[in-house]
C-alpha cells in the first residue's frame, strides 16, 4: 500500500497563537505546542509535496519543514488566513522552472483572482510573479497517482472543502457537515478537524461539536486544528479521549493512500 506522510504546518486560528497583544496563560506559555501558526498541512507522497492552503505564515512554515520543492496547492476556501502566503511560492517557480497547479472550488478561485489581481491581470511588470495554473475542483480527482476526494462542508454562510486522501482526511473551517459529506469520512485512520475553542462560534466547530463528530465517525486518531488561545495544549489534551488530541505545528504521521 502506498504511503503518504502528513505534516501539520500550522494548527492555529486566523490570528495565530500567541495572539498579538494578548498576555493570557496560553499566549505566554513556554510549551512549544502552544505556538500555533495559521492552519495548513503538507502531504508528501510519490516524491511529491502538496500543501493545503498558503497561509500568511507559509514562508516560515516551508522553512521549518525544509520544503525543497512544491508540486501542488489545494485550497479549502479563500479566507485571508488560508491564502495570503501565495506570493511566497515564487522561489519554487524559479527553481522548478514551472507554474504550480492550484486547486480550488469555483468560488475560491474567483476570490483568489480578485485578491491577487496582480498575478492575473496581465499588466506589464518587471517583477517576478507567482506562476500558477488554476484548476477547478468539481469532484474527486487524481493527483500524482492518489485519489483526492473533496469533502464539502458549511463554514457559516459560506462553503469550505475538506479533503480525503486514502485513510486520512483534513477538514478545517467548518460549522456543520452535511450527511452526504459524513459518508466520505468513514473508516479513517487519521482525521484532522476544526475545533476552535470551547465556546460556540457561528463559523467554526467547537470542541463539543468536534468530539461529537469524532464519536460518530470513529476515526482511529482525531486531531483538532484551527485552535485559538482558549485551549492550552497539555491541559486540554488531558481531558480528551485517548484517540483525540490537539494538533500542533510539526505534528507528523504516516497514512495509507
Ligand atoms: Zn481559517
Ligand atoms: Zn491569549
Ligand atoms: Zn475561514
Amino acid at each position: 500500500m502506498p504511503k503518504l506522510e502528513l505534516t501539520v504546518l500550522g494548527s492555529g486560528t486566523s490570528m495565530g497563537v500567541p495572539t498579538l497583544g494578548c498576555h493570557c496563560a496560553v499566549c505566554e506559555s513556554t510549551d512549544s505546542h502552544d505556538k500555533r501558526t495559521r492552519p495548513s498541512v503538507l502531504l508528501t507522497y510519490a516524491g511529491r509535496n502538496v500543501i493545503i492552503d498558503t497561509t500568511p505564515d507559509f514562508r516560515s512554515q516551508a522553512m521549518a519543514a525544509h520544503l525543497d520543492r512544491l508540486d501542488a496547492i489545494l485550497y479549502t476556501h479563500a479566507h485571508a488566513d488560508h491564502i495570503f502566503g501565495l506570493d511566497d511560492i515564487r522561489p519554487y517557480n524559479l527553481k522548478q522552472k514551472a507554474a504550480i497547479p492550484i486547486y480550488g472550488s469555483e468560488a475560491t478561485l474567483k476570490v483568489l483572482k480578485r485578491s491577487f489581481a496582480y498575478i492575473f491581470d496581465d499588466a506589464p511588470t518587471d517583477s517576478s510573479l507567482p506562476g500558477v495554473e488554476l484548476i477547478t475542483i468539481d469532484g474527486p480527482f487524481t493527483l500524482f497517482g492518489a485519489e483526492i476526494v473533496p469533502v464539502p462542508a458549511m463554514h457559516g454562510r459560506g462553503q469550505v472543502l475538506g479533503f480525503r486522501f486514502g485513510t486520512a482526511a483534513y477538514l478545517t473551517d467548518f460549522s456543520s457537515v452535511p450527511e452526504s459529506s459524513k459518508e466520505l469520512l468513514r473508516g479513517l485512520e487519521h482525521f484532522i478537524l476544526d475545533a476552535l475553542r470551547y465556546t460556540p462560534h457561528p463559523m467554526h466547530s467547537n470542541v463539543e461539536q468536534s468530539l461529537a463528530l469524532v464519536e460518530e465517525r470513529k476515526p482511529k486518531h482525531a486531531w483538532f486544528t484551527h485552535i485559538c488561545h482558549d485551549l492550552g495544549h497539555a491541559v486540554t489534551n488531558a481531558k480528551f479521549p485517548e484517540n483525540v488530541g490537539l494538533a500542533y505545528d510539526g505534528l507528523h504521521f504516516e497514512a495509507t493512500i
